[in-house]
């Protein structure tokens, strides 16, 4: 059996996957942290049932709604053990330097926060890769493992160049506006920048005229960043994609054996809807059943109605489910607007503050 449990994470991601044969014997891996209150659901959850064993915990990028929970988490020596936490996959700025081969000891303050803390509480980082940066090379196969319990894992994105332009964009920054590690001030300044894009067309619902807009690709090098990843398990295919570019999973998809369009049980949907996440292209490549969505919509007016209707409108009336972990202004209409017949037909439910937990 699988679960797949969105914890309430404000605009921003914490997954909590457990997939084993049988309720009792339930193994787990955890996508992101959210922001500290999340963090702290987590704690409490671990404090209580001491059974509860991360077989990988990955931290898919930098942004503060993805990482910011886990230097709280962390903190907590008593639940955060080797023990307990398998192996952790998160590129910090030692892996950024990797990548560029530079000297700088710069970097954010919650990656620097998390990247001490996996050193003192000894979790084993990287190790798959031997400790280097997780990343997709440019040639020959994906990089595949399995966890125990078989639950197998595809790499699909970061590429060492979106690594390399995530370094870059960190020096740019310490050099321009931002001081060194003051993720507030750089979260207030995208804020101002995605806020003139965001309501161009407003909550319309109408997927053959939102599904027509203009693909633009998000060019934000945290996001590029994120590790995505396909997790399978029981003939089952999930989608992991943290806030991931749509064309460095396409080309990595483009790359799997046999060529095909990948049937996905569950895809949690890039950058929370972001209109320019989730590409006509992408959506050439993944067929997917249950579509999650991961934000409250605050700051960004995630998701966007145009990634919405793209992916319905991708479906051309075969089934599919939207999951929202929040009831918003952005989520509500596509509940409430969902059509059960036609080329556009879809279904639609919101958790519960939050909180959403879909069995596969
Ligand atoms: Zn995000």
């Amino acid at each position: 059996m699988i679960e797949i449990e969105l914890l309430p994470a404000q605009y921003g991601d914490c997954i909590w996957l457990r997939y084993g044969e049988t309720a009792e014997s339930l193994r787990h891996v955890l996508i992101d942290t959210g922001f500290v209150p999340t963090a702290t659901a987590i704690r409490k959850r671990l404090a209580e049932d001491r059974t509860i064993v991360f077989e990988l915990m990955v931290m898919t990028h930098i942004d503060a709604d993805h990482i910011e929970g886990s230097a709280h988490l962390f903190q907590d020596a008593k639940v955060v053990t080797p023990a307990r936490f398998k192996e952790i996959w998160f590129n910090g700025w030692r892996h950024l330097v990797t990548a560029k081969t530079a000297k700088d000891t710069l970097g954010s303050k919650q990656g620097e926060y998390l990247s001490a803390l996996i050193g003192e509480r000894g979790i084993p980082w990287n190790e798959r890769f031997g400790g280097a940066p997780v990343y997709v090379p440019p040639k020959g196969k994906l990089p595949r493992c399995e966890l125990d319990g078989g639950l197998k894992l595809t790499l699909l994105s970061p590429t060492l160049e979106k690594l390399k332009k995530l370094h870059g964009y960190w020096v740019k920054n310490l050099a321009g506006k931002l001081k060194p590690g003051d993720e507030r001030a750089a979260m207030k300044l995208l804020a101002k920048d995605k806020k003139y894009a965001a309501d161009a067309l407003g909550t319309s619902t109408n997927v053959a005229k939102l599904a027509q807009a203009k693909f633009k690709e998000d060019a934000a090098e945290a996001n590029g960043s994120s590790i995505a990843f396909l997790a399978e398990y029981d003939d089952k295919t999930m989608l992991f994609t943290g806030d991931a570019h749509p064309s460095v999973m396409t080309s990595s998809l483009a790359r799997l054996e046999p060529k095909k369009k990948v049937p996905i049980d569950l895809f949690k949907v890039s950058h929370h809807g972001s209109k320019n996440n989730t590409s006509p292209a992408l959506l050439e490549y993944i067929d997917p059943v249950e579509v999650v969505f991961s934000t409250n919509g605050k700051k960004f007016n995630h998701p966007d109605p145009e990634c919405v209707a793209r992916i319905i409108a991708a479906k051309k009336g075969r089934p599919v489910t939207l999951h929202f972990n929040y009831a918003t202004k952005q989520t509500t209409p596509w509940v409430k607007n969902a059509t059960k017949t036609g080329p556009n037909k879809y279904e639609a439910v919101a958790g519960r503050d939050g909180a959403l937990t879909i069995r596969l």
